[in-house]
C-alpha cells in the first residue's frame, strides 16, 4: 500500500523528486510525505540479492519505498513484486547521472560528511549516500548507531551501493530490534521470507530452473545441491577440493566444469559404495565471472534457484552465491573449508547453525559492540570469523 502510494508516477513521488533540485536541503516536509531508498546494483549477482534483501528489510522497519536500480539486467531477472506499481527507479530520476560517481569521495556521502564534521542538525539534506561495503569505514558504519538513524530518519532519499547482507546489523540497533522482533518471531528465517516476497524470476530464468528440475533431478530420490566457488587457484587447487568432496551428488553448480566432470568419471569407473546409482548433473560451467552479461546472470539466478531445490546442500566459505541459495531453499548447508597450505583441509566442512546469510563483514563499531554481547540471536558466522548472522 505504501508503495502505491508513493511509488514512480504518482504525485508524492513528482512531489518528492522535487526536493531534490531545493538546493540539497529538505523544505517544507510535512506528513505525508513519501521517503525512499534507492538499491543499486554492486558486485556479482549473490551480492546484489544479499544487499537488496537488506534495503528491503530496512525499508520495511523505516517505512520507506525500495526502488531498484534498471540500468543493469534486473529486469531480464526478476518481475515486479508489488501489484499495481512499480519498484524499478524511473530513468529520468534526477539524480540517475550522479549515481555512479557516488563514492567515499563524495560529498553526499554519509561517512565523509561525519567525518569532516559537515552534518548540521539544523538543516536536513534531500539526500545521502551510504557506503556499506566489506571494507567501510568506521565512519561510514555509524549508519548501523540509533542516534544516526534519528537524523537519516528525516532525509526523503537515500542511496545505498552495498555487497553485504546487513540486516543482522539492523537488529543490533535497538529501535530496529523491537520492530524486528514483531516482524520475525523467528529470528533464522528474514532472508527466507523477503527474498520469497520479493524475488519472482522471469519467465525465461524460471524456465531454465523448470527445464533442468524436471529433466534431471525430479525423479531422483535425495538431491544433493553442491556448490564449489574457487576464489583462487594456487597449483593442486582441484585435487584438493576433490578430496573433500567424495559424496554422492546430483547437482553440482561451479564456474569450472572439472567438478562434475570428475565426479562422473568416478562414479563410471566404480561403483558407490552402497550401489546407489549416482547422478551428477552441472547445467553450465562458464568458467568466468561475467556480471552484467544477460544469459550469464540469467543461468546463475536458475542454478541458484536450483541449489535451493536441493534436499541437502553443500556450499563454499564466504561465498554470496551459496548464500542466497540456502536462504531461499531455508536450508542449513555443510560449508566448505577454502583448501589452504596445499592440502584439503580436515574436516573439509562446516555445517550451518541457521539459513541466514552471513554478514561477511560486520560493521561492529562502538555503538554496536556492546548490543551484540546482550543479543543471543546475532553470532559469529561459522565459516568467517568477521562475519555475523542471525540463528
Ligand atoms: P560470490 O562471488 O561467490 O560471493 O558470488 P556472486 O554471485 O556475488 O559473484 C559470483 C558470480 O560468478 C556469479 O554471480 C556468477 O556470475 C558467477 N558464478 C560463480 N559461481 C557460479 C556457478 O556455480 N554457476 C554459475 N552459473 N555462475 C557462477
Amino acid at each position: 500500500m505504501l508503495h502505491k502510494r508513493c511509488g514512480p508516477n504518482t504525485k508524492a513521488y513528482k512531489r518528492a523528486i522535487k526536493q531534490l533540485g531545493n538546493n540539497n536541503n529538505v523544505i517544507n516536509s510535512n506528513g505525508d510525505d513519501c521517503q525512499y531508498v534507492v538499491w543499486t546494483p554492486m558486485f556479482g549477482l549473490g551480492n546484489r540479492i544479499l544487499s537488496m534483501v537488506s534495503v528491503f528489510t530496512y525499508a520495511l522497519i523505516t517505512d520507506r519505498v525500495m526502488l531498484v536500480d534498471q540500468r543493469n539486467d534486473i529486469t531480464d531477472l526478476f518481475c515486479e513484486p508489488f501489484p499495481g506499481t512499480s519498484w524499478l527507479l524511473p530513468l529520468d530520476f534526477p539524480l540517475t547521472d550522479q549515481i555512479d560517481s557516488f563514492n567515499r569521495t563524495h560529498s553526499h556521502c554519509y561517512g565523509t560528511m561525519l567525518k569532516n564534521h559537515t552534518v548540521n542538525s539544523t538543516t536536513t539534506p534531500s539526500h545521502l549516500y551510504i557506503d556499506i561495503f566489506h571494507d567501510s569505514r568506521d565512519h561510514d558504519k555509524m549508519f548501523f548507531c540509533e542516534e544516526n538513524q534519528a537524523f537519516i530518519k528525516n532525509v526523503p532519499w537515500l542511496v545505498v551501493k552495498s555487497n553485504l547482507y546487513y540486516a543482522p546489523s539492523l537488529w543490533l540497533i535497538p529501535s530496529f530490534q523491537t520492530k524486528l522482533i514483531k516482524l520475525f518471531p523467528q529470528k533464522d528465517t528474514v532472508f527466507h521470507h523477503l527474498s520469497h516476497y520479493l524475488f519472482h524470476p522471469t519467465n525465461q530464468v524460471w524456465g531454465m530452473v523448470t527445464r533442468s528440475y524436471n529433466a534431471y533431478l525430479s525423479r531422483a530420490d535425495e538431491v544433493l545441491g553442491l556448490q564449489i566457488r574457487v576464489f583462487s587457484t594456487p597449483a593442486g587447487y582441484f585435487q584438493h577440493v576433490m578430496d573433500q568432496i567424495i559424496l554422492k551428488a546430483v547437482l553440482v553448480t561451479s564456474l569450472h566444469p572439472e567438478y562434475s566432470d570428475e565426479l562422473k568419471n568416478m562414479y563410471l569407473e566404480r561403483p558407490s559404495s552402497t550401489g546407489e546409482i549416482i547422478q551428477v548433473y552441472q547445467p553450465s560451467g562458464e568458467r568466468v565471472q561475467q556480471t552484467d552479461k544477460k544469459v550469464h546472470d540469467q543461468k546463475a539466478l536458475a542454478e541458484i534457484y536450483l541449489l535451493s531445490l536441493t534436499d541437502k546442500l553443500v556450499t563454499s566459505t564466504r561465498s554470496t552465491f551459496g548464500y542466497v541459495a540456502q536462504g531461499l531453499g531455508g536450508l542449513k548447508p555443510w560449508i566448505l573449508y577454502e583448501p589452504r597450505h596445499n592440502k584439503a583441509p580436515d574436516p573439509p566442512c562446516v555445517r550451518a547453525m541457521s539459513t541466514e546469510p552471513c554478514s561477511l563483514k560486520a560493521p561492529i563499531s562502538a555503538c554496536q559492540a556492546e548490543t551484540i554481547k546482550t543479543t543471543p540471536f546475532v553470532k559469529y558466522c561459522e565459516d568467517r570469523i568477521t562475519g555475523i548472522k542471525l540463528v
